[in-house]
C-alpha cells in the first residue's frame, strides 16, 4: 500500500531516446548499443541512453574546432553575456531541473536543488571571466625600456567526462571555465542519468552560444576513449571511480593532453572528546547518508576519541535508525535510494562482508522495506560496528550508506591512519578545540578538510579536489585554478624603440 505522502510532480513521465547535442543542432547518435535508464525509486524505465561510438565524438571534435577561431576571437565579456543569459534561464527552471535531477539519480529534492545551486553558481563565476583572465605585466621588467608581460590565451578544444552522482554539477566545474577563456567543450555525462543534462543543453541551446562552442555526446566506455584519443582534444577533465580515473589519466596523457582527474574517496570523520555531541550529530548523518551515501566528500568511516567513543556511536545509531527513505520527490523523505539494482547490490555484498569479516551491524539496512517503492534501489542507513582496520569495509569505498565505526587512541593515531589511507579526498574534526582542529587542518593529506562539518565542499569560487589516489593531474577544477588549467600563458617583451 503506498504511503499519503507529499510527492511533487514529475517534470516527465518518460524521456524518450536521449540525444546528442552537436553543432548546434540535436542529432541521433549513431549508437549500436542502448541502455534503459530508470528511476531508482520506482524502478521504471524512463529513458534510452546510447552508447555513442567514436565517430560521434569525432562529428563533436569538428564541430568544435570548426567553431574555435571565432569564439576564441569573441572579447572576454562578450563570452561572458552567454553566462548571464544561461544563468536567468537555469533559475528559471531552476524547480525543474531539480526534479529531474532527483527522479533520475535518486537524491532527495533538496538535496537535487542545492546541486542545481552549485551548478549555478560556477556559471556566475565564470561570468567574471574579463578580471578571471587578465595576466600581469611589468614595466621595466626585462631591463629599462624593455617591458615584459604575461597572457593567458585558450587552447582549442576541451572535454569533460563526468560521474553519476553529482549529474548536474560536476559538468560546471569544468565548462563554464573552459568555454568563459576561449576555449570550445564536448560533454560526456554519466550514461546512468544523463537526463538533467540533456535538459541543459536544451537552455544553453536558447542561451544563444554559437554552434559548435558547447557539444553533448551521451555514452560510456568507447565516447571517453575517443575522447582520450582524439589529437584535436588538448585537454580532458574527468570525475569518477579511481580506477576509471586512473585509465583515463593515463591515456589521455599519453596523447600530450592536459588532464585533471577526481577519484574516489574513504573519508573519515573524528570526533575529540570535547566536540558538542547534540550539534554535531546531525551534520555526521547529513555527512555519511546524503545523496545515500554516494558523494565522494561523504564520510564513512566514524571515530569517537577517547570518552567519545560510546556516545557518538550511540547517538549517531540512533539518529540514524530515524530516517525516513522513499521517493526523493516527496519532500518529507530524508534519504532516496542507491543509483542501480546493482550498485544496490554492491552495497549490500559489502554489509554482508564486513559483517563475515567480524564488524556488528549496530543498524542494518540490508532488508529495508519501503511501501510503495518495492521495486526501487533502496538500502536502509547502516552502521557497522568495531571494524578493524584490515577490514574491507575499512579500506574500500562503498558509495552507499554505511558508517564503519573503529576505535583509535588519539588524534596522532587519526590523523596516521588518514595520511595512510591511499585516498586523500576529505576528512573531518569535530572538536571544541582550536588547537586540535589548527593540528588537524596542518597535517591531514586530503583535498578537502572539514572543521566541525561533515561535507567541506569548496564553493565556485575555489578549488575542488582531492590528493594521493581522488586526484591526477596538477590543477583542480574550479575557481582560479580551473582558468589556469583551461588556458596557456604567453610572455610578451616589447622593447619600446
Ligand atoms: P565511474 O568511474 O564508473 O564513471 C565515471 C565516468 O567514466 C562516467 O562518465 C562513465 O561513463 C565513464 N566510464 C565508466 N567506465 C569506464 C571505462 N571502463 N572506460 C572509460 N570510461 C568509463 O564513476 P561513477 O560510478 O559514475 O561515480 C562514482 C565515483 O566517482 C566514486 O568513486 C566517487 O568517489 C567519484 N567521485 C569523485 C569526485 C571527486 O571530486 N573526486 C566527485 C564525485 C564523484
Amino acid at each position: 500500500m503506498v504511503q499519503k505522502t507529499t510527492l511533487l510532480p514529475e517534470v516527465r513521465r518518460h524521456y524518450g531516446d536521449v540525444k546528442n547535442y552537436i553543432d548546434g543542432k540535436w542529432v541521433d547518435p549513431s549508437a549500436k548499443e542502448w541502455l534503459d535508464d530508470t528511476n531508482p525509486a520506482t524502478g521504471e524505465t524512463i529513458a534510452r541512453v546510447p552508447l555513442s561510438p567514436k565517430e560521434d565524438i569525432d562529428a563533436a571534435v569538428r564541430a568544435a574546432l570548426g567553431a574555435w577561431e571565432e569564439w576564441r576571437e569573441t572579447p572576454p565579456l562578450s563570452r561572458a553575456r552567454y553566462f548571464f543569459h544561461l544563468r536567468n534561464l537555469m533559475e528559471e527552471h531552476f524547480e525543474e531541473l531539480a526534479r529531474i535531477v532527483t527522479q533520475d539519480h535518486g537524491k532527495i529534492i533538496d538535496e537535487a536543488r542545492g546541486e542545481v545551486r552549485r551548478a549555478i553558481e560556477n556559471v556566475e563565476v565564470a561570468a567574471g571571466i574579463p578580471s578571471l583572465m587578465m595576466g600581469y605585466n611589468l614595466e621595466d621588467g626585462a631591463a629599462a625600456g624593455i617591458d615584459e608581460e604575461v597572457l593567458y590565451q585558450p587552447l582549442g578544444v576541451f572535454a569533460g567526462i563526468s560521474p553519476f552522482n553529482f549529474p548536474a554539477m560536476v559538468q560546471f566545474w569544468f565548462w563554464p571555465y573552459a568555454v568563459a577563456t576561449g576555449n570550445c567543450w564536448i560533454a560526456k555525462p554519466s550514461e546512468q542519468d544523463p537526463l538533467v543534462q540533456a535538459r541543459i543543453f536544451e537552455l544553453i541551446d536558447r542561451a544563444g552560444f554559437p554552434p559548435g562552442v558547447v557539444n553533448l555526446v551521451n555514452g560510456a566506455k568507447e565516447a571517453v576513449e575517443g575522447i582520450c584519443d582524439h589529437p584535436d582534444i588538448k585537454g580532458v577533465s574527468f570525475v569518477g571511480s579511481t580506477p576509471i580515473a586512473k585509465l583515463v589519466y593515463s591515456r589521455a596523457a599519453a596523447q600530450g593532453k592536459r588532464v585533471q582527474c577526481g577519484g574516489g574517496a574513504k573519508n573519515l570523520l573524528v570526533v575529540m572528546p570535547d566536540a558538542k555531541l547534540d550539534r554535531i550529530v546531525p551534520n555526521m548523518i547529513s555527512s555519511v547518508y546524503g545523496t545515500a551515501g554516494e558523494r565522494c566528500l561523504a564520510g564513512s568511516l566514524i571515530v569517537g576519541l577517547g570518552e567519545a567513543h560510546d556516545p557518538v556511536r550511540r547517538k549517531f545509531t540512533e539518529a540514524a535508525s530515524k530516517l525516513k527513505l522513499g521517493y526523493g520527490l516527496d519532500e518529507t523523505v530524508q534519504m532516496g535510494p542507491v543509483i542501480t539494482r546493482k550498485h544496490q547490490e554492491r552495497v549490500l555484498g559489502y554489509i554482508d562482508k564486513g559483517e563475515a569479516e567480524g564488524a556488528k551491524p549496530l543498524l542494518d539496512g540490508r532488508k529495508v522495506k519501503v511501501p510503495g517503492y518495492e521495486h526501487g534501489y533502496f538500502v536502509g542507513p547502516t552502521v557497522l560496528d568495531g571494524v578493524a582496520p584490515e577490514m574491507t569495509v575499512a579500506k574500500e569505498e562503498i558509495f552507499g550508506p554505511v558508517a564503519s565505526v573503529l576505535e583509535m587512541e588519539d588524534l596522532d593515531e587519526a590523523i596516521e591512519w588518514i595520511n595512510r589511507s591511499p585516498y586523500g579526498n576529505a576528512a573531518s574534526i569535530y572538536t571544541s578545540s582550536g588547537k586540535a582542529a589548527r593540528d588537524f587542518r596542518y597535517k591531514v593529506k586530503a583535498g578537502s578538510i572539514g572543521i566541525n562539518l561533515g561535507i567541506a565542499a569548496a564553493m565556485a569560487y575555489f578549488p575542488f579536489g582531492g590528493m594521493k589516489n581522488s586526484f591526477f593531474g596538477d590543477l583542480h577544477p574550479q575557481g582560479r585554478d580551473a582558468i589556469r588549467f583551461f588556458t596557456e600563458s604567453k610572455v610578451v617583451i616589447t622593447r619600446w624603440v
